[in-house]
């Protein structure tokens, strides 16, 4: 059994104990449960948020979670519809089970920054503790929350179950942040009621208290940045956007290459697992706290900083600090943290080059490694293009050239995996090609 030092942690020990569902197997990929069977809402949920916060511990061998505790403060912003995940993009998975009847009525799969922490060279070994926050729709009745992760066949096993029972389970105030006072919420963009739309909620870092008006006006840029690219641009009406107006107590964001160190809001900072430019944050629970009650879908962190950065992960959130660069960075990042699209370039060099190796199919809709094609974009190849597809020769950077193909070179490695085009927003900043733009489309149609 794991520890936690969570005040509430023996009560809701003691309950998980009687649980006596147990999370079992569950579909493999492509497998994905069926559209068409999707529990009803209100039968099962209630219109708030359950936020759920634990602690990832281990490394690249093996890992445990510790719960931290439960928290519940925001409408439910997700979707009314689709409660079962039709895609099973990430390595991760919550599975939410009816207690009484054993009925899964609602799963949704994400990424981590722990995952990215294993396949780093102190990820082989090394244990970490990382804090991860996963939200749920209210359950009415007594429920089982199986948090999963994919086995080396791709297979979803239960690393915890934890049992939640509505009306007795207790939720912690204090991960509710007392400490922080809520200044409003501005609302950057709205198009109706949150659980109708994909709510994208703007969380400002780095910002101090001088620095309200350039707050404001950088998140009505950032705003204007995602709906500048196709196909955020034709689905602007689908979205809503809210700005958190937090500010911190000093201006700038931290970066151990400048020696720069900021006591920030959300505690990001460049030079994550060792890349100068990887700006993230590992305080998740912090995160969730300064957004308190602001009806949320997807995370965007804006961070006050010039120096080119960013990062982002599936349905984790997203980030980018504030330059000439964001219009770019911004919807690329947003295509990982929404869309739960991969990476389109090579970068060997780095620490990720094996993160895709798998003799299975990757999970991600835009690389592929000719295993099971069919599954992925081959309805979307011409007949007398061929597979794999010779490169062509790019006019300008950041444009593209060739037909939808297979082409090599993807997901950070040269050889063995392929991406669609020859140049994407996923690989440097071209538009999105017709395969990640199709995945982006029936992600944003899950919501409405
Ligand atoms: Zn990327
Ligand atoms: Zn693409």
């Amino acid at each position: 059994m794991s520890h936690t030092n969570h005040p509430y942690a023996s009560i809701i020990l003691r309950t998980c104990v009687a649980a006596l569902f147990l999370c079992g197997w569950a579909t493999s990929w492509g497998q994905s449960p069926d559209k068409h069977k999707q529990p009803r809402y209100s039968k099962y949920f209630t219109d708030k948020t359950l936020r759920v916060e634990y602690y990832r511990v281990g490394n690249s061998h093996w890992d445990t979670i510790e719960l931290h505790g439960y928290g519940s403060k925001r409408q439910w912003a997700g979707s009314g519809k689709v409660l079962l995940d039709p895609f099973d993009y990430g390595t991760y998975r919550v599975l939410v089970k009816d207690r009484r009847t054993g009925k899964e009525i609602y799963s949704r799969t994400y990424n981590t920054l722990f995952h990215e922490y294993c396949d780093t060279p102190e990820g082989k070994d090394s244990v970490a503790r990382m804090e991860e926050v996963v939200l749920l729709p209210w359950p009415k009745a007594e429920v089982d929350i199986c948090l999963q992760k994919r086995d080396e066949h791709q297979q979803f096993q239960t690393s915890k179950t934890l049992h939640f029972d509505p009306a007795c389970t207790p939720i912690a105030p204090a991960i509710d942040c007392g400490r922080i006072s809520h200044e409003p919420t501005v609302r950057l963009q709205y198009n109706g009621a949150p659980r109708k739309k994909i709510d994208i909620a703007i969380v400002p870092e780095g910002y101090g208290p001088f620095d309200i008006d350039k707050m404001l006006d950088d998140m009505k840029n950032f705003t204007e940045y995602i709906f500048s690219v196709e196909p955020f641009k034709s689905r602007r009406e689908d979205f809503n956007v809210w700005g958190v107006l937090q500010p911190g107590e000093s201006s700038g964001i931290t970066d151990p290459t400048k020696n720069i160190r900021v006591n920030s809001t959300v505690g990001a900072s460049y030079g994550t697992f060792g890349s100068d430019r990887y700006l993230m944050t590992f305080y998740l629970f912090q995160l969730h706290c300064v957004l308190g009650s602001t009806p949320c879908d997807h995370i965007v962190i804006m961070a006050n900083s010039e120096t080119y950065g960013g990062g982002a992960i599936y349905n984790f959130y997203a980030i980018s600090a504030v330059t000439s660069m964001s219009p770019h960075i911004l919807p690329h990042e947003l295509g990982h943290s929404i869309g739960g699209l991969a990476d389109e370039y090579v970068e060997e060099e780095g620490s990720y080059a094996d993160i895709h190796k798998t003799p299975y199919e990757p999970t991600e809709p835009n690389i592929t490694n000719l295993v099971d094609f069919e599954k992925k974009w081959k309805d979307l190849v011409d007949a007398d293009t061929p597979i794999p597809t010779p490169p062509c020769t790019l006019d300008n950077p950041m444009g593209t050239c060739g037909p939808v193909g297979v082409y090599e070179g993807a997901g950070y490695a040269a050889k063995g995996l392929y991406r669609p085009v020859m140049n994407c927003m996923m690989r440097y900043y071209a538009p999105f090609c017709p395969v990640c733009t199709r995945a982006l489309n029936a992600i944003f149609d899950i919501y409405l």
